[in-house]
């Protein structure tokens, strides 16, 4: 059996299953699936074409009985002539002294080293007696930890696949190999351990990426389902009437993008099921709009609607902007932690009692003491920074409330399909017409002086601009320090009547508050801030945008600063100071300067920095493949997609050509009751 212990592998001894278990390989099976990392493939190539220090194979005949020198504490040298092509070469190996028993003169040998060109000489790490078995050697490469000898591995692997081979069911249908042209799993996983060629191998990993991504999204898909299923009885019977004169009201059209959206979250509100959906758009795309309209059309089915944001500043702004779209339409109430005593108890007894519709806050909107008469849809802003408990609190205050999650991090395709496959997800992907592009600039921190006069050139004309520190982490003493030093370098630069305010993390929340107010109403015309100003923040007069030290942020990151700008009618400007070392970091602000459209930022993000990068290792929350990669293996995670919605929808697991496929859903996949 496959899930046997390790140790009753030949070769794995008490010892080197201790090993193997630090390496997560605990039965037979994490044994035959701890696939290599990477090969490394050596070919043999005519001399003339080797390049030098690389690593090259050659092949050819031992002219000399090799020589064995000694030289400093148990070092040696074996050396020897070998022809390659009618051309003399040297052979160096170093600390193998038993070599020179096997190395004969007159032996075809292959020789795999570090090759000198100009002495015509080859530093060998690796040889075989014989010629090479075909034109490409493919060298498996594992990874491995702590006392395991890469050979031992390999050997134990072998005895593995020996023993155990004809037990490796197959979990696809037959159908999905032929389709696909891809190898059954047994031949696979031997592939993957003993390379024949670079063409099987290539068709072994293509097989075990779909394999990984079908049941991933299979996993997705089905929870998906689940979800659904569980609430039933949770249509709300909103008034298109009113909502149609509620849209007209608003100074503009709604855009295509926009009505897409809203049309799809509408539809999930009237349905039974409850909804569990990602609005996705750039910031300024209009998300705000379109869930208000969503909650409007809650408050005409006679429910109430909530929305979580996570800082004090952005619930602030949305209850602005909010009441004003709403007028005497609904009431609408600000609940945050400043919010406190005998106003927060009223509050909550007109929440309770239904006197208020809308509840616009932070955490405080989910604490124990909140209670909805009838919350029927919650909204839950910047979704990515509240964490799923507090997204379930917020949840539970109603009873299967529809939820609509925002974001203005534009998430590439490729990733949002992994990380948020159990929702669905609307894109608003236009801008309102009109809008001026934001005009980006790359510049060296030399031309400071050039870029503080431009400021206040804006300045004269009654604009304003923020000035960006960036803060790694937020109890980063030296970044505060930059910030703070870059705080009075501007207030000795500029005439005492232009004002300049300091932002950052460290500060009372009330504090911060003070300073954002004054610089919304124009009291403050320059703010340096490190980037707590990143979420939401809307200031249509700020014009321009100087971000410091701008290569340690990610291009997603610096988009999201960027859009605090270009807020109004007025040409808006970014100014980008850094001095990137590498030729990513330089291509990164180029990308910078050219692109303003951030699904494409956040493509080329993940493509330069990986996918753990782009959320943050910790909270990414991203599935560990062993062999397929979301952003390389992208077109088959589609494919994949594809297919696992269809499995779902037409109930395909309960056909017997599943059977393996349902069987190890069941067995690996935590759904053993459901799947019955
Ligand atoms: P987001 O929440 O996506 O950042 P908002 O909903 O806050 O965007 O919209 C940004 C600004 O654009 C607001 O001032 C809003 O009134 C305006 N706006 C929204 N939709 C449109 C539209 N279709 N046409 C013109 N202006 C719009
Ligand atoms: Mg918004």
């Amino acid at each position: 059996m496959l899930n046997e212990p390790v140790t009753n592998v030949k070769g794995v001894g008490e010892k080197l299953a201790t090993d193997l278990e630090s390496m997560d390989i605990y039965t037979v099976e994490d044994l035959l699936f701890h696939f290599p990392s990477r090969y490394d493939v050596f070919e043999i190539k005519p001399l003339n074409e080797l390049i030098h220090e690389d690593k090259v194979t050659i092949e050819g005949k031992v002219l000399n009985e090799p020589r064995l020198s000694f030289y400093g504490r148990n070092r040696s040298r074996l050396v020897f002539n070998v022809e390659v092509d009618h051309v003399v070469v040297q052979a160096v190996m170093f600390n193998r002294s038993f070599a020179k028993k096997h190395i004969k003169m007159g032996d075809l040998i292959t020789l795999t080293g570090k090759w000198d060109a100009h002495r015509l000489q080859i530093t060998v790490n690796h040889y075989k007696k014989g010629s090479a078995d075909q034109q490409a050697e493919i060298q498996p490469i594992y990874s491995i930890k702590g006392e395991i000898k890469m050979g031992r591995l390999k050997k134990v692997i072998y005895n593995a696949i020996k023993e155990y081979d004809l037990q490796v069911t197959e979990l696809l249908p037959e159908t999905y190999l032929i389709l696909y042209k891809l190898p059954g799993r047994m031949d696979a996983v031997k592939t993957l351990h003993y390379p024949e060629n670079r063409q099987t191998l290539k068709h072994a990993r293509r097989r075990f990426v779909y394999e990984e991504f079908l049941i991933f999204q299979l996993r997705m898909q089905l929870l998906k389902k689940w979800h659904r299923e569980a609430t039933e009885g949770n249509a709300q019977h909103y008034d298109p009437e009113s909502l149609k004169l509620f849209i007209n009201s608003f100074p503009f059209t709604l855009t295509a993008a926009q009505t897409k959206s809203l049309n799809q979250i509408l539809a999930d509100m009237k349905s039974p099921y409850r909804m569990n959906r990602l609005l996705q758009g750039d910031v300024g795309s209009g998300k705000t709009a379109v869930a208000a309209i969503a909650l409007y059309a809650s408050l005409t089915a006679g429910k109430q609607g909530a929305l979580m944001v996570p800082t004090e500043i952005l619930a602030e702004q949305h209850y602005q902007s909010l009441s004003e779209l709403f007028k005497d339409r609904a009431n609408v109430v600000l609940l945050t932690g400043s919010v406190k005593g005998k106003k927060r108890n009223e509050i909550l007894k007109e929440i309770e009692e239904h006197q208020i519709d809308i509840v616009i806050g932070t955490h405080a909107l989910i604490q124990k003491d909140v209670f909805f008469h009838d919350l029927g849809f919650a909204i839950i802003d910047e979704q990515h920074r509240f964490g799923v408990e507090q997204r379930r609190i917020l949840r539970d205050k109603g009873l299967h409330p529809d939820v609509l999650f925002m974001t203005a991090t534009p998430i590439p395709r490729t990733l949002a399909i992994t990380t948020f496959g159990d929702m669905d997800v609307s894109i608003i992907d236009e801008l309102p017409s009109g809008r001026k592009k934001v005009e980006t600039y790359w510049a060296k921190e030399n031309m400071f002086e050039r870029i503080l006069s431009f400021i206040g050139k804006r300045i004269t004309d009654g604009e304003q601009a923020y000035v960006i520190c960036p803060l790694i982490e937020e109890s980063d003493k030296l970044d505060i320090q930059n910030a703070v030093d870059l705080f009075h370098q501007l207030q000795e630069y500029y005439p005492s009547d232009i004002q300049i305010g300091l932002l950052h993390g460290r500060l009372e929340t009330s504090e911060k508050d003070k300073i954002m107010k004054a610089f919304v109403q124009n009291e403050i015309q320059v703010l340096v801030s490190t980037t707590v100003i990143e979420v939401g923040v809307n200031v249509p007069n700020a014009t321009t945008m100087v971000i410091y030290d701008a290569e340690r942020f990610g291009l997603s990151q610096l988009h999201q600063l960027r859009g605090r700008v270009g807020r109004g009618e007025k040409q808006s400007y970014c100014i980008l100071i850094a001095e990137p070392k590498g030729d990513i970091g330089k291509e990164r602000m180029k990308i910078m300067t050219e692109t303003s459209d951030g699904f494409e930022l956040a493509e080329q993000d993940l493509k330069l920095r990986g996918p753990g990068d782009f959320f943050g290792k910790k909270q990414s929350g991203l599935p560990d493949f062993k062999v397929a990669d979301m952003v390389h293996d992208y077109r088959a995670l589609e494919t994949a997609r594809k297919d696992a919605e269809e499995i779902v929808e037409n109930n395909l697991l309960n056909d017997p050509s599943f059977q393996q496929l349902k069987y190890f859903l069941q067995t690996q996949g935590h759904f053993d009751s459901k799947l019955d």
